[in-house]
């Protein structure tokens, strides 16, 4: 064996020796736990080093990367048109719900280990509605600071698609993993401005699809009511205000 070969074996094997006896550190699991539960415990270091992380880092890059790739399409055609599409799949699960006779409450179908919700709930009996796809950032008008965009963008691609433009969201969200349909309609909790409030309190416009499979575009001033109602109702585009940072 070569000596970088050896290097290299020595190297993952103190690793590895690292991540076991990190877990020993963590103590005992009581015997009143089910064995798989005890095994997941004392193996959760390595599982962390080995398997979470380097998943949640090429999951970062795909992310990035896919942002990237896609940035030459905002304030065209392409994204909109994509837009369109992606919005009739919504409408077509909708529909399909309602020919079925409405079985079960409407949820997103997005899984509760991928939310950031204090408040998870249970989705079994429910009828999903698979939205993930709503992910695109369609258009950012640096004239007006506005950005359009679906609502499984994530705060995240928000960083990157507006910080090398000098731009930020009125109230940006720390944490990159939240989508801005969530921090709107799950509400943003934590994170606000003392001039403009919390994150949804930006919102300009909200597109969104109803119960009927109808889409409807509204803003305050189309309808004060509603648009002040939507916490809690179907949102697919929202226009937010951008600030543009100095
Ligand atoms: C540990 C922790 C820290 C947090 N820190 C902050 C913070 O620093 N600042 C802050 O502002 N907030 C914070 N929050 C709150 C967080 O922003 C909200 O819980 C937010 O709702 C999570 O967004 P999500 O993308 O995970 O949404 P989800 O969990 O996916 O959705 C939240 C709710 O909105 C509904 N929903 C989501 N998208 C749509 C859609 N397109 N159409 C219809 N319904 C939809 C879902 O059905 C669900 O009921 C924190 C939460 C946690 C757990």
């Amino acid at each position: 064996m070569s000596e970088a070969m050896m290097g290299t074996v020595c190297a993952i094997a103190a690793v590895i020796g690292i991540a076991l006896l990190g877990s020993r550190s963590s103590g005992p699991v009581s015997n009143g736990f089910p064995w798989q539960f005890r095994l997941a415990a004392q193996l959760r270091t390595p599982v962390l080093m080995f398997v979470v992380i380097p998943i949640s880092y090429a999951q970062a890059w795909y992310r990035t990367v896919r942002m990237w790739t896609r940035a030459h399409e905002w304030n065209g055609h392409g994204a909109m048109l994509a837009h369109t599409k992606n919005v009739e799949k919504v409408v077509e699960q909708i529909q399909a719900w309602i020919v079925a006779d409405r079985p079960g409450k409407l949820r997103t179908a997005r899984p509760a280990w991928a939310s950031m919700s204090t408040k998870i709930g249970c989705k079994t009996d429910c009828y999903k509605i698979e939205m993930r796809h709503l992910n695109r950032i369609l258009h950012v008008d640096e004239d007006n600071l506005t950005v359009s965009a679906e609502p499984f963008v994530t705060m995240g691609d928000l960083t990157h698609a507006l910080m090398p433009r000098g731009m930020a969201l009125q109230t940006h969200v720390e944490m990159e993993n939240v989508t801005i349909g969530g921090a709107a309609l799950g509400f943003g909790i934590e994170t606000n401005s003392h001039r403009v409030g919390l994150f949804q309190e930006s919102v300009l416009e909200y597109e969104i699809v109803d119960c009927t499979g109808k889409v409807h575009v509204v803003t305050e001033k189309s309808d004060a009511e509603l648009f002040s109602l939507f916490r809690g109702l179907w949102v697919l585009l929202g226009s937010w205000f951008l600030s543009r940072c100095v």
